[in-house]
């Protein structure tokens, strides 16, 4: 993916580690159902659109002015999500949240403030290695097993040999969708505080799960953060905000690196305005984790295997049992979906590929399309 060689000019002083790369990214082409990146596929339903819209344009004449450094009415209102949809009765405050132009702002900002070395499991997140490499720190891959679940005494004696002090766990993981125990979780977070390391519960597609979100072990441990975003569930990827969540001290320590006036007057009128709406915005996550378990069925009858997802997301592989395309690389499958408009993600696991959950049009698309493949 992001290994591609490359031919960067002499005369550029670039740093030595990233010489041999290329801008990363999931291609931005054209297709009928575009089932790669994981956003919500329902548009903004007008009322919030129309109150982001009158929010913004009172302010406008505004401009001329720096935006509130301290994102004071955003990280209320996020807090209030929170207490409410997240950690219902909770009672974090503003000054336990903090707000960037999407999480990956966040996670790099993170990355800035702390030392150390930077550890998580494989496959995962792709953007927390470059995140790592990109603020000059190591990042030392532990794997998953073949299921991709975790094993967790071999993660745990791997954490006690790395000793990290920062360690990313991802639930539900992307791009596998599977989702980490609570209790796992704990032991986990428990392994790397014992070293004095901080661990980064990346919960991107927290909204679409079961399961209860790491913030309760903000309580006994301090040596937490817990980031999430409005990109995927809350149907606001294009507005760029995401959040960390952690105890007071560890927010002040984010603020030593963090740009002056990083988030935009915009931004943040925008982002308030969505958060006033939340249960709208999240009225269609419903919808996607029914369609979810339609996508997987339907995959599993045409032979694929599936990998249990959590999220709004789908990792499939097994191309071997489906006689038509057996021998066929993830490239290969890929391309003859996109060659029919459909578009969905290769993340680079040999023999599998990720399809996002869409508008129910969309994933019937790409099951018929999938079906013509295999039945050529
Ligand atoms: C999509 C994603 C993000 C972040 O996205 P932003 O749009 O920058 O908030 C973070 N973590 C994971 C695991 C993701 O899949």
């Amino acid at each position: 993916m992001s290994e591609k060689s490359s031919n960067w000019p002499e005369w550029l002083p670039l740093r030595q580690e990233l010489r041999s790369r290329m801008p990363y990214g999931a291609p931005q082409v054209s297709a009928d159902s575009r089932l790669n990146t994981n956003e919500n596929p329902y548009p903004l339903p007008d009322e919030v659109s129309s109150s982001i819209a009158r929010e913004i344009s009172l302010h406008l004449s505004e401009l001329n002015r720096y935006p509130d450094r301290d994102a004071v009415k955003l990280r209320a209102a996020i807090a209030n999500y929170v207490n409410a949809f997240v950690r219902p009765g909770g009672d974090l405050k503003s000054g336990n949240i903090w707000p960037a132009n999407g999480s990956n702002e966040v996670l790099q900002t993170i990355l800035l403030a702390f030392e150390g070395s930077v550890a998580g499991f494989s496959p995962s997140y792709s953007m927390h290695p470059l995140l790592a490499m990109g603020t000059g720190k190591r990042f030392e891959m532990i794997p998953l097993d073949s299921n991709f679940s975790l094993d967790l005494d071999a993660a745990i004696s791997q954490i006690d040999l790395l000793k990290p002090s920062i360690f990313f766990l991802t639930t539900p993981n992307n791009p596998t969708g599977r989702s980490i125990p609570q209790n796992e979780m704990r032991l986990i977070v428990d392994a790397v505080s014992n070293h004095g390391g901080l661990t980064i519960v990346d919960e991107a597609y927290g909204e679409f799960s079961e399961d209860p979100s790491a913030l309760e072990l903000l309580d006994t441990t301090p040596s937490l953060i817990v980031v999430r975003t409005m990109s995927k569930a809350f149907a606001f990827a294009g507005g760029r905000i995401g959040y960390a969540i952690a105890r007071e001290e560890v927010i002040s320590a984010l603020q030593l690196v963090r740009l002056p006036y990083h988030l935009s007057s915009i931004t943040q009128l925008a982002g308030v305005a969505a958060l006033s709406h939340a249960q709208e915005l999240l009225k269609e996550v419903g919808q996607i984790k029914i369609e979810r378990e339609w996508l997987s069925s339907q995959l599993r009858s045409l032979g694929f295997t599936v990998v249990k997802s959590d999220a709004n997301f789908i990792l499939f592989g097994g191309f071997k049992e489906v006689t038509a395309i057996s021998g066929w690389s993830s490239d290969q499958l890929w391309r003859e979906l996109l060659d029919r408009g459909v578009l969905i993600r290769d993340v680079g696991i040999k023999g599998f590929l990720r399809v996002t959950v869409g508008l129910p049009d969309e994933n019937r698309r790409f099951i018929t399309v999938l079906r013509q493949i295999i039945s050529k």
